[in-house]
């Protein structure tokens, strides 16, 4: 039985095979939530209906019990539980939407693919997004919107304001909005919460304490930090864990199929190697 407050959550998107990056943040996962005498939660990210298939999230589960994982609350854990699959949880999700909309910082973007391709300055950072140059700000009422279906909504960062939190890992970590990233998606046109939105809902509702995660996502870190400063919610601690890169040294992604857990312990490595390779 879990003694203490501590919740973490492992949140997979099923959009093909765990690779050996996943498991050693899921092992660091598990880890600090045993360490802690506290609760890890299992949490199917599985919001985008074109890419998630039903087949990766059986596969993702069966990879998390070869790895040696156990977790306390979600898929896989029998009797009855609250949805632990983020196309169960619209209703949240949308509700947050309301919230900021009426707090102002949310706008209907309609640029297209080829508005932004032509306007967007490049990032900094091969990995991440252009910078949006703000063209949709201002240019509609927010507050005339029912329901964000049809357009594209994005948060409005406060332009030259720091972004800092401690990571229990890497230390202390500062961002400036709008230089380090733009105006970002909560909502896309085709009716999807994207995966922003949905995170600090979901670990906000779950009372995570402390995530973690790749370091890949410390930017998004920061934006999901402007999320809770405008919902009024306190944000969890994060704990951001190192990449895994091939031996090219490009971060390990879905594609790289032969690096997923599946195809390593097809050829033989123990659940052990993979944890520590
Ligand atoms: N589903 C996201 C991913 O797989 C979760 C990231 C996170 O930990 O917030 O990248």
């Amino acid at each position: 039985m879990a003694s203490n407050s501590y919740r973490g959550r492992l949140a997979p998107s099923p959009t093909g095979l765990l690779h050996l990056g996943h498991a050693q943040t899921f092992w660091t996962a598990a880890e600090r939530a045993a360490r802690h005498g506290g609760t890890l939660i299992l949490r199917n990210e599985d919001l985008d209906p074109q890419r998630s298939r039903p087949e990766f999230a059986s596969a993702m589960i069966e990879d998390l019990r070869w790895l040696g994982l156990r977790w306390n609350e979600g898929p896989d854990c029998g009797g009855p539980h609250p949805p632990y699959s983020q196309n169960q949880r619209r209703s949240l999700y949308l509700e947050a939407w309301r919230k900021l909309r009426d707090s102002g910082v949310l706008y209907p973007c309609t640029c297209s693919r080829k508005d932004l391709a032509q306007a967007a300055s490049a990032p900094n950072d091969v990995d991440d997004e252009p910078l949006y140059p703000g063209t949709c700000r201002g240019r509609m009422d927010a507050s005339s919107f029912q329901h964000p279906a049809g357009e594209n909504w994005r948060f409005r960062v406060p332009e030259g304001e720091g972004v800092c939190f401690e990571d229990l890992r890497l230390g202390h970590q500062a961002f400036i909005a709008g230089r380090d990233f733009g105006d970002f998606i909560i909502w896309r046109r085709d009716d999807v919460p994207a995966y922003q939105l949905a995170v600090v809902v979901d670990d906000a509702e779950m009372q995570i304490t402390e995530v973690v995660r790749g370091a890949d996502l410390l930017k998004s870190t920061a934006r999901q930090i402007l999320i809770y400063r405008a919902l009024g919610i306190e944000p969890p601690q994060f704990y951001h864990c190192d990449l895994v890169r091939d031996e090219s040294g490009v971060r390990l992604a879905k594609r790289h199929d032969a690096l997923s857990v599946r195809r390593l312990r097809e050829s033989g490595w123990t659940s052990e190697q993979v944890v520590r390779a």
